[in-house]
């Protein structure tokens, strides 16, 4: 006993030393300011766009020549600093090989690089950089060389001073140094806010993109319902107001053939011309597969926030670790959607405002009833409809789950808030046993005052300046 409180003093002591250490202080006193003004001018919100690009003959070669100059300025740098490593244990930082490149730009024989936008050079060496730190930091495996079947990718840097840039931007079009306009996919607008960084790439199937990021206001969509989600095998998702998002159909059809192509390049002798067609057969093919996942999980999407008039999601916390280690393609392509399916709702729900929550992955979704509460011991995986043994209810599986992760999302919600009421008891009056009627008056009511809560806490916050 005197042994444990003796521990508890010394960590006791070693805490207000911390607490009191000058240094410790400071940054206490700068994460408030931040807090309170992170609160106070709504957070802007960073949204990334990607648009396809028709570069015209000319952009294409001027292109190829960037992304071959590109893989060059990786290749040499990465050389450079695996063998300055491996023979002396010094690690090269981004001056050091920039360094290199320009002695190596005024030799004679690297002279061609001086035709290449210093931006594009530049870029390319800070990914290196930072490739080959996130190595080091052990988040990341070591850099790679870079071949030409790859998917090629440059950066430039979008500089506000450069006044045609700046004017080709207000007009909708992207202007790249040295190469012009580049047409791209017209349909969506471009953002207002001009970019910092673009990024154009080309994927192995031969397609351009752009892609870049910018700041905006999040648009405030949210709404006041709650809203379960829970996801499975039968149908990709059942939110708890009854919106079912089916499995994409076509995607069997388009795993056998991507199935029979690959199985014919393994036929063929590496490096061959035949060998050469059908790795872009199949290539195309990966690259068809993932565009109408991703189109129709965007859209999927974008329909549950507009129409769930939601002010909270709750999802189930999927293993997403221990999934996608099935050997079975389709299989693995559906465990794929799923999460990309949650990725995207998550940030969407984020631009809309909108609370996110995750309920724990064993909590029962699926044995409980939704009408009474009442949990069955066992259900089968293959049980599709079920009625309540305590109340009669009869349930659709997939539906009173999703309704279950509603109410649990929001008791999470309800006690995270602190206010002195235990998760149960936050539930208002007449959602008990029986006047539970879906998501009834009761959900949205506890949403309000959740909402309330949080403008008396932004409201505190205001004060502390
Ligand atoms: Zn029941």
């Amino acid at each position: 006993m005197s042994i444990i409180q003796a521990r508890i003093d010394r960590v006791n002591k070693l805490k207000n030393t911390i607490k009191n250490h000058p240094a410790t202080m400071r940054s206490a006193k700068r994460s408030t300011e931040r807090e309170c003004k992170w609160r106070d001018n709504e957070p802007m919100k960073i949204r990334a766009y990607k648009i396809r690009l028709y570069p015209n003959a000319e952009q294409e070669q001027s292109l190829s020549q960037y992304f071959g100059a590109a893989r060059f300025v990786w290749n040499v740098g990465l050389e450079m600093m695996s063998r300055a490593w491996s023979e002396r244990e010094d690690r090269l930082t981004y001056v050091d090989v920039s360094k290199q490149f320009t002695a190596l730009k005024r030799t004679p024989e690297f002279d061609w690089l001086k035709a290449i936008s210093s931006d594009v050079i530049i870029q390319k060496l800070r990914d290196l950089d930072r490739a080959y730190s996130n190595f080091f930091a052990k988040r990341a495996k070591y850099p790679r060389f870079r071949n030409r079947h790859r998917k090629q990718s440059i950066r430039f840097q979008f500089d506000r001073r450069n006044t045609g840039k700046v004017a080709g931007w207000v007009k909708g079009e992207i202007v790249l140094p040295k190469l012009g306009v580049v047409k791209w996919r017209d349909g969506s607008d471009l953002p207002k806010t001009m970019p910092k960084m673009i990024t154009v790439s080309r994927d192995p199937d031969g397609r351009y993109f752009a892609s870049f990021a910018v700041e905006y206001e999040p648009a405030r969509l949210a709404g006041t319902k709650a809203l379960g989600i829970d996801v499975g095998i039968a149908s990709l998702a059942t939110c708890s107001n009854g919106t079912r998002i089916e499995n994409p159909r076509h995607l069997d059809e388009l795993d056998a053939r991507l199935r029979f192509h690959q199985r014919r390049l393994s036929f063929c002798q590496k490096g061959s011309k035949r060998y050469e067609k059908r790795r872009k057969r199949v290539a195309k093919l990966h690259a068809k597969i993932r565009d109408s996942r991703q189109d129709s999980l965007q859209k999927a999407t974008t329909r549950i926030i507009r129409e769930s008039q939601a002010g909270v999601i709750a999802v189930e916390n999927l293993n997403i670790k221990g999934m996608g280690k099935n050997h079975r393609l389709a299989r693995s392509i559906h465990d794929a959607s799923m999460s990309e399916f949650l990725r995207i709702l998550e940030y969407k729900a984020d631009w809309a405002g909108i609370e996110w929550v995750k309920v724990d992955r064993w909590y029962p979704s699926s044995k409980t009833c939704s009408g009474c509460g009442h949990k069955v011991d066992e259900m089968d995986l293959s049980v599709r409809e079920w009625t309540c043994p305590k109340c009669g209810t009869s349930h659709n599986r997939d539906l009173n789950a999703a309704i279950n992760i509603a109410r649990e999302g929001v008791r999470i919600l309800a006690g995270s808030q602190d206010s002195g009421q235990s998760p149960e008891s936050a539930w208002i009056p007449g959602t008990g046993p029986g006047q539970f009627d879906r998501l009834g008056k009761g959900t949205e009511a506890r949403i309000v005052l959740i909402g309330e809560f949080q403008l008396v806490k932004r409201f505190a916050l205001r004060e502390c300046e």
